[in-house]
């Protein structure tokens, strides 16, 4: 195990803010995503294990040393912030060579370690250039060059990607993702995109007002996410409070919805959730879905175009049903397929 928190809790001064006991691990070559919103705490926890400050309680362990009392500079770790915080008067290649330069590597060492690391992020010809002279992209490079470049235990990851344009961050997950395994090193990126998050990670964590809510691998976090508000923040999700009524049928706001539902008492308060993909639409002219267990007709309040899919809403009474499908045409209602109902706690 590369990295343990074991119930850790984090108050800052005025009491508001923190994180309360937080236990996870993360496995060598692993890359664990941390989201949750503004404010949940996710900082907080990349803090309190590059040893910015420490726990009130509980415990980080770095490869099975507790790291109580050890300063930051001795927990090996390559940091990537947001800003790319590179050495403004220093080349791109003393840049990468500086961590190094602390470790007392020889000169010639350096600029052999520091080109290989500037060549694995595809800027091998930058190394005499000054930062400012480059894009936001290629600066991001620089810095997990830097980071990279000692072989640290862990690689911590904030926000990297979220002052790139949107073309640029795509290309920057996959370059990441490849160095990472590459590296074999346990990472830990932190993001409020939840995208980023699916697309890259071995696992997800959940963070939430300071606390972990759901760690899972990304298919198990989306299909069975424990509760609504992960279901909420991950991915797009129609969620409606209701009442199991047998082993296969829920009242809700929306009428009763025909599910799974016999790990269920019946009588027990439940949330459903169902995500817009598999929301069925009935577009107008078409009879067949109207037989199946639940249909709802309704009126199309919202249609968004969002080239692959369209997005849209349909008014059923006060509730609404929100859709995505590739299919033209006015949707006149829509069909939910009982197995594509998951019930979640209340
Ligand atoms: P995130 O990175 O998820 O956006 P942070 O970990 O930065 O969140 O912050 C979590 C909470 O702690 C927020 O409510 C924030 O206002 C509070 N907080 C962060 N840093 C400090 C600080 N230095 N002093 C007091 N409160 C802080
Ligand atoms: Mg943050």
């Amino acid at each position: 195990m590369t990295i343990r928190f074991e119930n850790v809790t984090y108050r800052y001064a005025d009491g508001k803010g923190g994180l309360t006991n937080i236990s996870f691990d993360v496995k060598t070559g692993e890359l664990l995503a941390v989201i949750g919103p503004s404010g949940s705490g996710k900082s907080t926890l990349l803090k309190l294990l590059a040893g910015f400050m420490d726990p009130q309680d509980g415990r980080i362990e770095i490869t099975g040393r507790d790291m109580k009392g050890v300063a930051a500079r001795h927990r090996d770790l390559g940091i990537v912030f947001q800003s790319y915080a590179l050495f403004p008067h220093m080349s791109v290649l003393e840049n990468i060579a500086y961590p190094l330069q602390l470790r007392g590597v020889t000169r010639d060492e350096r600029v052999e370690r520091a080109r290989k690391a500037l060549g694995e992020v595809g800027l091998a010809r930058a190394g005499d250039r000054q930062p400012a002279t480059l894009s936001g992209g290629q600066q991001q490079r620089v810095a997990l060059a830097r980071a990279l470049v000692y072989q640290p235990k862990a690689l911590l990851l904030d926000e990297p990607l979220s002052a790139l344009d949107a073309s640029l961050r795509g290309e920057m997950r996959d370059l990441i993702t490849h160095i990472q395994r590459t590296a074999n090193i346990a990472t830990i990126l932190v993001t409020h995109d939840q995208e980023e998050a699916l697309s890259m990670a071995d696992r997800v964590a959940v963070i939430h007002e300071g606390s972990l809510l759901q760690l899972d691998a990304p298919r198990v976090l989306y299909d069975h996410p424990v509760d609504k508000t992960v279901a909420a923040f991950v991915g797009k999700a129609n969620l409606w409070l209701g009442k199991v009524l047998s082993h296969n049928r829920v009242s809700t706001e929306l009428g009763d919805i025909f599910c799974n539902a016999e790990d269920w008492q019946v009588g027990a308060s439940v949330t459903l959730l169902v995500r817009p993909e598999v929301v069925t639409p009935v577009i107008n002219g078409g009879a067949k879905a109207e037989t199946s267990a639940n249909y709802f007709h309704g009126d199309l309040v919202q249609d968004r175009f969002l080239g692959a899919v369209r997005r849209y809403d349909i008014a059923v009474g006060d509730q609404i049903i929100t859709g995505e499908t590739g299919y033209r045409g006015t949707v006149a209602g829509v069909s939910i397929a009982p197995d594509q109902v998951r019930i979640l706690r209340a």
